[in-house]
């Protein structure tokens, strides 16, 4: 009744790809999936992270950004040397910073100053021009994404590509990010979880594995604190005020954005992963499985753990870890900051040996 993915996987293989690709936009997608192997073992499931911070511009990201890219150029509103609008958390700014180096558009991404200083001074290094805004409520006109709409409304030959709401987001995971884990766990997939910025991974990729195992694959959603969305589903879709923070970056909402509303009722379940286990498996998967990951990598892993123990042994569980902790070291890893965010406590003693001051 088993295929084969439960026993059997490329031990021992390095990845290759048996072409060349075009350009930065052709090495985007194709990434691994990686069998967490300690983890797995203490569950008696088998738990995969797709990995996204293999993508050539460093995370899950560089699809949507690609996507909404070619999109804007399929129906013509992106013009030669035109320039490119974003607001964002920082990975969909990397990402079009790339894609906008590499097809000679003009690109301008606004974000909340609360992101890392890495992301703003890698964008900056990576020709945008970065305007890192005070991080106000969606509902105020000072937000990020209106700022960036407003400003792409003042130029000429320009887009916005508003990652929320545009679903080519979606539909870069469901052409891409789907197919490969399908492929890669040769469809035998019980469940697969991830958090959500824009919905776009989670929705993408999840209708796509949704309609190709025939229902068969549950999706679910993880939250990090101060999101709505896990009240949102468990409720039966009541949507309460946004109250709370993480200090997961990138991940968290206060609304069903476009591309969430394109799968929101096909999810089956979610839930909130408090900032404590978030943290804790940041180190936990640096120090048993070799992985450098951000915090929304760490939620997802901690969540597909929990998925894992809560549909019992020997399931095939899939999440994606979006992003590596290069883009964050400043923080993750600094005791300093950990304790100004009362999380120095979340660090097992053996663990320890990882922070710097
Ligand atoms: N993790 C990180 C680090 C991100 O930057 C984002 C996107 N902001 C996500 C996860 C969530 O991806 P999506 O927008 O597709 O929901």
């Amino acid at each position: 009744m088993f295929s084969a993915v439960r026993t059997a996987f490329a031990r021992r293989s390095f990845a290759t790809s048996a072409v060349a690709v075009d350009g930065f936009t052709g090495a985007v997608g194709n990434t691994p999936l990686i069998y967490l192997k300690h983890l797995s073992e203490k569950t008696g499931s088998r738990i995969f992270g797709k990995a996204e911070f293999q993508n050539p511009g460093g995370s899950v990201k560089d699809r949507a950004a690609l996507g909404v890219v070619r999109d804007a150029e399929d129906q013509g509103l992106l013009k030669s040397g035109g320039t490119v609008v974003e607001g964002t958390a920082g990975n969909t700014g990397i990402g079009l910073a790339h894609v906008c180096r590499a097809r000679g558009y003009k690109c301008v991404i606004f974000m909340p100053n609360t992101q890392s200083q890495e992301k703003i001074d890698l964008l900056r290094m990576l020709g945008a021009e970065v305007h890192a805004v005070p991080a106000v409520a969606y509902e105020n006109p000072a937000n990020y994404n209106h700022l960036a709409r407003d400003h792409a409304k003042g130029l000429s030959n320009a887009i916005w590509t508003n990652q929320f709401d545009n679903t080519a987001n979606a539909y870069a995971h469901y052409i891409s990010t789907g197919p490969e884990i399908w492929e890669q766990t040769q469809g035998d997939i019980d469940a697969f979880i991830c958090a959500t910025g824009t919905g776009g991974t989670l929705a993408g990729t999840g209708k796509y594995l949704k309609e190709k195992s025939n229902g068969k694959t549950q999706i679910w959603l993880a939250d990090p604190p101060g999101s709505v969305l896990t009240s949102y589903i468990n409720s039966g879709g009541k949507l309460t005020e946004r109250s709370g923070s993480s200090i997961t970056e990138g991940i968290g909402q206060g609304r069903i954005t476009d591309n969430l509303a394109t799968f929101v009722n096909d999810i089956s379940g979610a839930f909130t992963v408090p900032d404590e286990k978030s943290i804790q498996m940041v180190y936990e998967l640096l120090d048993t499985e070799g992985l450098y990951l951000g915090a929304s990598s760490a939620l997802n892993v901690v969540a597909a753990v929990e998925l894992a123990l809560k549909l019992g042994k020997g399931t095939n569980v899939v999440t994606v870890l979006c992003d590596g902790a290069y883009r964050y070291q400043s923080r993750l890893f600094s005791q300093k900051w950990l304790e100004a965010k009362g999380l120095s406590g979340a660090i097992p003693e053996h663990l320890k040996k990882y922070t710097v001051l």
